[in-house]
């Protein structure tokens, strides 16, 4: 049996029931086959896939915290330290009932390749918790957040570990943690944590930073492959952070996004979305979208799914994994869509990826185009080391400059192994031999 394929069945038979994280593994490996092939014996001594594919660290523990009602409540929270090779652990934090360990796993060992497509100094990790922030108060949040943080600050630091947001995890949030790690450590370490808000060290445009960025890597894209996206229809799923600020940058670009979905419904709008609406529904009310229906009569508000059955040019996934599924992508073919390019992670099945591909749709996936976040979070970083601030414009510029080269990285890789086009295997190729270098390099640890 080859190296990859003993591999993976050791990963199989070692995780049987974590269905995610073997997604993103069989994913990652089918495509560093010709890699590996290159260089079996040397890569099987050093023990490479082994080590790549076991993380470093997992830290699972107990959150205690009381509610309004003066009733305690536990949940689980997580933070994996997958491999910190290259730079700190540096992942978001989660919190979503669906959070498990095999979530937790599948997050940080994507994001490991997606740190490394950077160029940025970051390792790769993630966490969380099984917390709903659904229907909780302001209070209830933060004595949540504060209990979780009271935990987690024993692992991480502005040199070791560095937790963001994600799924459930905004501004508010992250000023909630760090509060509590300043009050616990008794000092002022901003590093520590990214997506901090304006007043206490964050970054202008981290906020922005993974629609925006997803929108400049399709640019990019299509670009390359003689098309332009002004004028493009644009499916985009998703109405949090990442989808926000895709619509928004979609927009600027000229193109037209004309749906958006929670997780009670979606929305079309033939007028194009209302981005000032969204945000205020969203952002500011924290409603549903039947709220964005009633101030928009033009738009239809739909029960469940449904997103990628509305005709479009491009189809930007942005809500969560497992999102768009084989016969999603037949009705988005069917439709006529050109590129698929991912703001969530792993939103896309194995199945649909295959097919969309094999129907000539450019296809990038989400460790690359929706890398825009950790990166405007590596500048975070790096202004906070600084003690200095950039304006809005410096960092958009520099996560523009970003977003284009990581793109280049992987149509480059893609063509030196031979599969030009297949920007999924280029991701991953080029994550990955940043990172092999960087593991070789430190000896075997
Ligand atoms: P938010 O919590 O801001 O928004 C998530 C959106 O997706 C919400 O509209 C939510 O609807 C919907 N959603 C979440 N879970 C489900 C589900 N199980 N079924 C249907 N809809 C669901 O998260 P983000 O926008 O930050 O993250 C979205 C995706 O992007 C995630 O995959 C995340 O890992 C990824 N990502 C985020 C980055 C960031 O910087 N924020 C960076 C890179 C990737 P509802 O409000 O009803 O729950």
């Amino acid at each position: 049996m080859g190296y990859i394929d003993e591999i993976f069945t050791q990963v199989r038979e070692q995780n049987i029931a974590q269905k995610e994280f073997l997604q993103a593994v069989e994913e990652v490996l089918e495509s560093l086959r010709p890699v590996i092939e290159r260089d079996e014996a040397f890569y099987r001594r050093e023990a490479l896939l082994e080590r790549l594919v076991n993380p470093e660290r997992i830290v699972i523990f107990r959150v205690p915290w009381v509610d309004d009602a003066g009733n305690a409540r536990i949940n689980k929270g997580f933070r994996v330290q997958y491999n910190g090779s290259i730079g700190p652990y540096k992942g978001g934090l989660r919190f979503h009932p669906t959070v498990n360990l095999s979530v937790m796993k599948f997050l940080s060992f994507e994001q490991n390749f997606k740190n490394s497509l950077t160029a940025l100094p970051m390792g790769g990790a993630k966490g969380g918790a099984d917390f709903d922030p659904k229907g909780k108060s302001d209070r209830e949040i933060m004595r949540f957040c504060q209990s979780f943080m009271t935990e987690l600050y024993k692992y991480i630091g502005s040199d070791t570990d560095v937790p963001a947001g994600d799924i459930g995890v905004g501004a508010r949030e992250i000023g909630y943690m760090y509060g509590q790690y300043r009050r616990i450590k008794g000092a002022y370490e901003g590093g520590v944590l990214t997506g901090k808000g304006l007043s206490f060290g964050g970054s202008l445009a981290r906020t922005e930073a993974t629609g925006y960025g997803l929108l400049y890597l399709t640019q990019e894209m299509l670009r390359c492959n003689g098309s332009d996206i002004a004028g493009k229809t644009v499916a985009v799923s998703g109405a949090g952070n990442v989808a926000i600020y895709a619509i928004e940058k979609a927009w600027q670009l000229g193109a037209k996004p004309v749906t958006c979905s929670d997780s009670t419904g979606w929305i079309y709008d033939p007028d194009g979305i209302d981005v000032a609406i969204l945000k205020e529904v969203k952002e500011v009310r924290r409603a549903r979208l039947t709220e964005y229906a009633k101030a928009r009569p033009n738009a239809q508000y739909h029960e469940g799914k449904g997103v990628w059955t509305v005709k479009c040019d491009i189809a930007l996934p942005c809500a969560t994994q497992n999102e768009l599924l084989l016969d999603d992508a037949k009705a988005l073919v069917a439709n006529g869509v050109t590129a698929v390019a991912e703001g969530a992670n792993m939103p896309t099945s194995l199945e649909a990826t295959k097919y969309l591909q094999e129907k000539g749709v450019l296809f990038c996936p989400g460790k690359a185009s929706n890398a825009g976040g950790v990166a405007v979070s590596g500048l975070e970083m790096a202004q906070n080391s600084m003690r200095y601030s950039w304006t809005f414009e410096e960092v958009d510029n520099k996560l523009k400059e970003i977003m284009i080269r990581i793109f280049h990285n992987l149509d480059d890789a893609a063509k030196e192994y031979g599969m030009a086009g297949n920007y999924v295997a280029g991701a991953n190729i080029a994550g990955f031999l940043k990172l092999a270098n960087a593991m070789l390099a430190q000896g075997i640890v």
